[in-house]
């Protein structure tokens, strides 16, 4: 599509995840509107296998489609599809401007209805809007040589995504190097664990501390960084400020946490209050923004969408936000949001990765009723004692991906069956042509 064009759409929809999935599925429902997706990307990147392929580049392509016709969905034909990343959205002109880079540079796209699904800054653990697979690729590939080179990594957060990362350190680049991992209060799963479920469960903390600093060797330490220097990965050496006023000496740094929203593209008129200071869109109970009732929000939003799993949550707000954009257009009233997806919302994760693979460890920690029963977590008998079809069927006998019989569902039977578990879901959240980079990467720049 040339820069020059600037296309109508009913609804457009923005991000490249899960989320931005969903709420096209939605909205291409109603075949007689218009919809323009904004992926922004001429690749996808299954984002759960981050800490995978940040610690080992050679599984980056595993996880990573470089052909966008094999995700691009032949069933919507109402949909139409923009591959060069957001630049701005002028909400008073419900007019956006793409970036001058990628297939559809330059181009722009008016709007009757937004739906924002572009997640949050997460540094080297998602790629940047406006990379090119080249750079993506090269950027990943220094992320593992530096770690493997590295004496001294500082990982910042200690949510689920720090704490996977940890472990996934230790797994594919031994233990020769001091980890820190950095916690704002001294406790592991304290970010977003702590706010996307009700409370963190205490002995779950304390098992995962347990494993974290005496098998992994992690030294947890208390201590906050508010410095914005920090808010980026450094690759290379240098020296971290804390809070506090000491001074850390590192190989690498990575920020393990959201850094903000994606939403800076987003401008709005004077006096309009379309951001809030963390840069979450101010929005009602319908994720719908206040400022501009035709922009809506998948977690973006100032209204939380919380409870695990995550990927859960963040596929009902998003057809939520399909169905009320479909609503707005029609003239029809838009509805609160009420999380009734399956599984409904739990208070804590279902499972604590600690690295994947050989050499992981992985807890099952909150497993809704049947698949409890499966994993051994109400008699600790395992196979054969539990019923079938559990491992009768799926596997043939125990294949400690519930942790060793008779023994806690936990350990590296687990980590090894989660690697397989990790492949099963892309598909379905709309990540299709996994393990192929396609034409632009050489055969010299792929490591596997
Ligand atoms: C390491 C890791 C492990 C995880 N493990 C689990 C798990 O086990 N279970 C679970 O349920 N959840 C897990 N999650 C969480 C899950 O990945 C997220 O909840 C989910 O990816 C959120 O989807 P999203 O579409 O909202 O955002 P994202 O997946 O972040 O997608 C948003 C996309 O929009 C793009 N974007 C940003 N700005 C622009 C722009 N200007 N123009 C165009 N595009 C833009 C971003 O680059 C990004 O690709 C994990 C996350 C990570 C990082």
């Amino acid at each position: 599509m040339s820069g020059e064009k600037r296309s109508e759409f009913d609804v457009a929809v923005i991000g490249a995840g899960m989320g931005a999935y969903h709420a096209v599925e939605e909205a291409a429902k109603k075949k007689d509107i218009k919809v323009a997706f904004i992926q922004g990307f001429t690749f996808q990147e299954w984002p759960l296998a981050a800490c995978i392929f940040l610690n080992n580049p050679k599984e980056h392509e595993k996880w990573t489609s470089g052909v966008a016709e094999t995700w691009q969905e032949k069933k919507w034909p109402n949909v139409t599809y923009f591959l060069s990343s957001v630049e701005t959205v002028e909400c008073e002109k419900k007019e956006i401007t793409l970036m001058n880079k990628g297939p559809d540079a330059g181009a722009r796209i008016t709007y009757k209805a937004l739906i924002v699904a572009t997640g949050a800054k997460s540094p080297l653990i998602a790629p940047t809007p406006g990379m090119s697979l080249s750079e993506r690729v090269k950027e990943v590939q220094a992320c593992g040589q530096a770690l493997k080179n590295a004496k001294t990594v500082i990982f910042n957060g200690s949510g689920l995504v720090g704490v996977e990362m940890c472990g996934d350190f230790r797994v594919h680049n031994g233990y020769g190097a001091k980890v820190i991992l950095l916690s704002r209060s001294g406790k592991v799963l304290d970010s977003d664990y702590g706010e996307k479920s009700r409370k963190p469960d205490p002995a779950v903390v304390q098992k995962v501390t347990g494993i974290l600093t005496e098998k992994f060797k992690v030294e947890v330490k208390h201590a906050s960084v508010s410095d914005p220097t920090y808010t980026d990965a450094i690759l290379s050496p240098g020296k971290l400020k804390l809070d506090n006023g000491e001074t850390l000496d590192f190989d690498v740094y990575i920020p393990c946490y959201p850094v903000r929203p994606n939403t800076a593209f987003l401008t709005g008129g004077e006096g309009k209050q379309l951001l809030d200071a963390s840069g979450a869109i101010i929005s009602n109970e319908c994720l719908q923004s206040q400022a501009y009732p035709e922009v809506f929000g998948v977690g973006v939003t100032t209204t939380k969408v919380p409870g695990h799993p995550v990927s859960a949550r963040i596929t009902i707000a998003s057809q939520h936000c399909g169905k009320q954009a479909l609503a707005l257009l029609q003239g029809k009233e838009v509805q609160k949001f009420v999380d009734k997806g399956t599984p409904p919302p739990m208070d804590h994760p279902m499972n604590m990765k600690i690295g994947h693979g050989p050499g992981g460890y992985m807890i099952w920690s909150g497993l809704p009723g049947p698949a409890k029963i499966c994993c051994c977590q109400c008699c600790g008998g395992g196979f054969p004692f539990c019923p079938p079809p559990c491992c009768w069927c799926c596997i043939p006998g125990c294949a400690h991906g519930c942790g060793t019989c008779c023994g806690p569902p936990e350990g590296e039977g687990p980590a090894i069956f989660m690697v397989g578990l990790l492949g099963k879901f892309p598909g379905s959240h709309g990540y299709k042509g996994l393990g192929n980079y396609g034409p632009e990467i050489p055969q010299q720049m792929r490591m596997s």
